[in-house]
């Protein structure tokens, strides 16, 4: 007998369906993939998981059998679903999401006049918990100055380095391939103001991207972009944008004049790093309220399926006085589920 008769459907706890305005996606967690989906079938996954194929047709009738066959191909083509007769016993993911330290990830902004003393900053940061730091250089410098960077990162509990770095000479290829090979704590490196593009530099722990820009990143307001290659699909980014807000929940920045803010395109300073440690900043009051603010709060975004893979910017607002706006720099409107630019493309 066919087991679809016998048995009932539930979506693997891995794989989340997210309702959009004109369309839905499923995000598959644990796989790192979305697919989008109709909301017809959204309707389906929400409302009869743990039932059976049966139940389904007798609520939608038989005219409808067609689409939902098609539906079902689908899902067990992309393995979203299996059959079982007891999926009391396949509960959803546990929605909560918390780390054990007060900060995740930093921003450290440069220029030619800056002078942070970055062994004093990666402890602070290291000493909250920190695992995950992005350098942006608006200036130029060579990997020897870098090496002597992450020296002083050396022995915290920081995990990742990232890098924006003003293109020269001594930063060619193959200098910046050995360079990453031989420092695994770099994750990204983006070389900037370069003379060509290209984002396909190979480097032999594959744990690693180099990505060579002509486009000048000449300060903070180069920040806020969003576009779908930027989307990230895991189960930790997802239970903490369903929370969260995507962006600045548990961030921390210093500015090229070692301001500390929640990031550097944002107004509000809280001491400079100089004078008060990264700890009294993130204890004054008002330092967490944007960390609070999830996807669900803010206009328009609350109606787009791609809003716990998205992240999210509230320094460059498309209202700049309401802080629920939907960030400025996207072009997607979920009320038509285009994107403005031609830039972007679905990525499912
Ligand atoms: S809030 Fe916007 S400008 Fe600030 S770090 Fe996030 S994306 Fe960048
Ligand atoms: S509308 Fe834009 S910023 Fe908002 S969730 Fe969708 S893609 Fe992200």
């Amino acid at each position: 007998m066919n087991q679809k008769s016998i048995n009932k459907f539930k979506l693997f706890s891995n794989c989340i369906p997210v309702k959009g305005s004109r369309r839905s996606l499923i995000c598959d967690v644990q796989r790192g993939e979305m697919k989008l989906i109709p909301n017809g079938l959204y309707e389906i996954l929400s409302d009869y998981n743990g039932k059976t194929y049966d139940e389904i047709i007798e609520d939608y009738g038989e005219d409808n059998k067609p689409t939902i066959d098609e539906y079902f191909e689908f899902l067990e083509e992309n393995e979203f679903i299996f059959w079982t007769p007891d999926p009391e016993n396949f509960p959803d993911i546990n929605p909560e999401w918390d780390y054990p330290g007060s900060i995740t990830n930093a921003i450290i902004d440069s220029n030619e006049n800056s002078t942070h003393d970055y062994a004093v900053i990666f402890q602070q940061l290291s000493d909250l918990g920190c695992k995950a730091v992005q350098l942006r250089f608006y200036n130029t410098c060579s990997l020897e100055q870098i090496e002597a960077i992450l020296k002083t990162a050396e022995n915290t509990r920081i995990q990742h380095i990232d890098f924006f770095i003003k293109y020269n000479d001594t930063l060619n290829k193959e200098a910046v391939q050995k360079f990453c090979t031989d420092n695994l704590i770099i994750q990204f490196m983006c070389i900037h103001s370069a003379t060509t593009n290209d984002d396909k530099v190979e480097i032999e722990n594959y744990s690693t991207r180099v990505l060579y820009t002509t486009e000048a990143v000449a300060d903070h307001t180069h920040c806020g972009i969003i576009a779908s290659e930027y989307f990230v699909v895991n189960i930790p980014s997802f239970l903490e944008a369903k929370q969260y807000n995507s962006c600045l929940n548990r961030k921390i920045s210093v500015d090229i004049n070692g301001d500390i803010r929640n990031c550097p395109s944002l107004p509000k300073t809280y001491g400079n790093i100089t004078t008060t440690s990264l700890h009294s900043a993130l204890v004054q009051k008002d330092f967490k309220d944007l960390w609070e603010i999830n996807k669900d709060q803010i206009e328009i975004c609350k109606d787009c399926e791609f809003r716990f893979v998205c992240t999210d910017c509230r320094a460059f607002l498309k209202e700049p006085n309401d802080k629920f706006s939907k960030p400025g720099k996207c072009t997607y409107d979920p009320y038509t589920a285009t994107w403005a630019d031609n830039a972007n493309i679905d990525a499912t």
